[in-house]
């Protein structure tokens, strides 16, 4: 299978998964989680109409971005990102959708600032609580949209969440329920209902997902192939 009849059979199902839910399907973004696919792939994956790349790695997607990979896409950044590397990314990705942090949300502004930009970003929430995961606790997520308010060079549009990879299906349900509810509460209080993005779900769960209330999907191996890490 291509990488356009990938593409193809993920909006189905994207689709499918909408209309359950009685939602738009058209109002659910779906972002190619690029990790380890050259620049060839990601331009086919734009070519097909992919609505947006998501990179982890920051000198992965300096060295593509150096090649092209991403033009007539927005490129988001969706991995770990450490604070000593923000300056190659903010002003550089439309999205950073792995804002975990106080400390890097802050580095984030600073750096916005010094580039008189305003950047877009996604908070994560670490909603399994895992030691080994970045992102703010649940019980924290409220302040840190505070915080991010009081800043003016980055905009808030949203959260990003990731749950624990050892999840059942039941348990996955349950922790994108918990995230919507986290999404509605800060909406309400703090957005006027303004924030559009909920981002959630992945190859194995997306249609799961959707039905709890995502509007972004980050879909890597059920559009590239699996990844073959060395
Ligand atoms: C790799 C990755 C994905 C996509 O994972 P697949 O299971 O391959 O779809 C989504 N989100 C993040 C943050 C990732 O790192």
């Amino acid at each position: 299978m291509s990488i356009a009849e990938n593409i193809a059979q993920v909006r189905a199902s994207i689709a499918a998964a909408a209309r359950e839910a009685g939602r738009d399907p058209g109002e659910i973004l779906l972002v190619g989680a690029s990790k380890m696919n050259d620049a060839a792939a990601c331009r086919e994956a734009v070519a097909a109409g992919i609505d947006a790349l998501g990179e982890n790695r920051v000198q992965e997607m300096t060295a593509k971005l150096a090649e092209n990979a991403y033009a007539g896409a927005p490129l988001h950044f969706i991995g770990h990102l450490q604070r000593n590397k923000v300056k190659q990314v903010a002003g550089k990705a439309d999205l950073i959708q792995s804002v975990g942090s106080l400390e890097l949300l802050d580095e984030i502004e600073k750096t916005a600032a010094r580039l008189e930009t305003v950047q877009d970003i996604l908070l994560e929430v670490n909603i399994g609580q895992e030691a080994a995961k970045s992102g703010f606790p649940p019980a924290e997520v409220l302040s840190a949209a505070q915080a991010a308010l009081e800043r003016s060079h980055v905009r808030t549009l949203g959260l990003m969440a990731i749950p624990p990879a050892d999840a059942s299906r039941e348990e996955n349900l349950r922790y994108f329920d918990k995230v919507r509810a986290l999404f509605i509460d800060m909406n309400e209080k703090l957005f006027h209902n303004g924030l559009q993005h909920l981002s959630m779900g992945m190859s194995g769960d997306y249609q799961d997902a959707i039905r709890a209330g995502a509007t972004m999907v980050r879909v890597g191996t059920a559009i590239f192939g699996s990844r073959h890490y060395t």
